[in-house]
């Protein structure tokens, strides 16, 4: 059992997208970086585990379609100078990587349809890139507390080393990010098993403030006997009570009275009978893991009903997280401020949007 001291320029706290992303573009920049992940980085969390449809929609008309529809359907509560920089940053990421060979489905003309990943091939992908980039990869490492000076500044994290006899690690770094996801805790949702707010519990140790928690769905459905709560699925879903009645309008809008059915303790039943034939292998496709429990029980969602059940998510689906107070992810506060008890030393770049691209991360620096 030996204990590990690293000193770096950069330290990022979780191997997900966003992590991975954070730690690339940091060593690109020329910096040492160590990225620590409590798992295997690439294969650990819940982008590591699934598919992933992602919002990529290219420059032009569209764009300002899709921002327009979800600032009304959210509200008016959004920001859509962050969704256009959300869908920026996804759109230049997903043309890296098809740059890089990552393959992407093709649709019925022949062409590339770049909306959605094969995420343990992008997940390995990544780990591959961040190690040929330079980064120390500290595997089975969780991060247990951030680290300051004297004054408060956050300077570093120390955790332990999983397989290496719980020995302990720390990295003093001039820059630490978090990126360890949201907060599903142990609800058994796909991939989340790691999820268990451990960034967020040790920002708010080092005073950092959260803005949007309240907005993240925080539970959605799955087969009742999986952990798979795939939402886009379920826009092409009809709800059903147990005597076989139409619950809501179907699709989006009818989670509500399914989720509100749920809650009074009655069974509800999806089918995806919404989705048109010609979408339905594209569906399969980009998603084969929905399929699989149901395939394993020989329903065919198409045209079958099957029981559903609600599955907390927390924060994964990440809107809320540490909150975020600049374009450029640093903390505006005054200076004299940063003393205060509960320092204001981290200085925050939370995600808005869920960015299966790591287009959104979460930030703590030094000063
Ligand atoms: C069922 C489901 C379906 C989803 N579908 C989509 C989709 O289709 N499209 C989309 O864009 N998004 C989707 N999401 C959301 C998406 O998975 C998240 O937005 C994304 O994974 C966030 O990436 P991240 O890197 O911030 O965190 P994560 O992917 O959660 O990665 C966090 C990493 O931090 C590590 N970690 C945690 N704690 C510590 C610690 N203490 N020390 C060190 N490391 C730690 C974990 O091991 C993990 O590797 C879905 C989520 C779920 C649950």
């Amino acid at each position: 059992m030996s204990r590990l001291e690293i000193d770096a320029d950069v330290l990022v706290l979780g191997g997900g997208p966003a992590g991975t992303w954070a730690a690339l573009a940091a060593a690109r920049a020329g910096a040492r970086v160590v990225l620590a992940d409590k798992g295997y980085c690439g294969t650990s969390g819940p982008t590591a585990s699934g598919g992933n449809n992602l919002w990529n929609v290219p420059p032009g008309p569209a764009r300002e379609r899709s921002v327009q529809a979800r600032f009304e359907d959210g509200g008016r509560l959004s920001e859509p100078a962050w969704m256009y920089r959300v869908l920026e940053e996804t759109h230049h990421r997903v043309d890296e990587l098809a740059g890089a060979d990552h393959r992407f489905p093709s649709g019925d003309d022949g062409r590339e349809v770049r909306t959605s990943l094969q995420v343990p091939e992008y997940m390995r992908r990544m780990r591959r890139r961040v190690h040929r980039a330079g980064v120390t990869i500290l595997d089975h490492s969780p991060a247990l507390e951030l680290l300051t000076t004297g004054d408060g500044i956050v300077s570093g994290a120390a955790g332990l080393q999983r397989q290496n006899g719980y020995a302990p690690w720390s990295v003093r770094a001039g820059a630490v990010v978090v990126a360890t996801g949201g907060c599903a805790f142990l609800s058994g949702s796909f991939g989340t098993n790691v999820d268990t707010g451990d960034g967020l519990l040790m920002a708010a140790e080092v005073g950092a403030s959260f803005s949007g928690m309240e907005f993240s769905t925080a539970y959605a459905l799955a087969p009742a006997w999986s952990g798979h709560s795939k939402g886009l699925m379920m826009q092409f879903a009809t709800y059903y009570d147990a005597d076989g009645r139409t619950l809501g309008d179907g699709g989006f809008s009818a989670r509500g009275a399914a989720m509100a059915h749920l809650a009074a303790g009655r069974p509800v039943y999806a089918r995806l009978d919404r989705a048109r034939p010609d979408i339905r292998a594209a569906m399969r496709t980009s998603q084969p893991n929905y399929f699989l429990p149901l395939d394993k029980a020989g329903i065919d969602p198409f045209t079958q009903k099957y029981p559903v059940r609600a599955v907390l998510e927390g924060t994964v689906r990440g809107t809320g997280g540490i909150r975020v107070a600049g374009t450029d992810c640093a903390d505006r506060r005054p200076a004299g401020r940063r003393r205060a008890p509960s320092s204001d030393s981290c200085r925050s770049t939370p995600c808005r949007c869920d960015a299966a691209t790591g287009a959104a991360r979460r930030v703590c620096r030094t000063a």
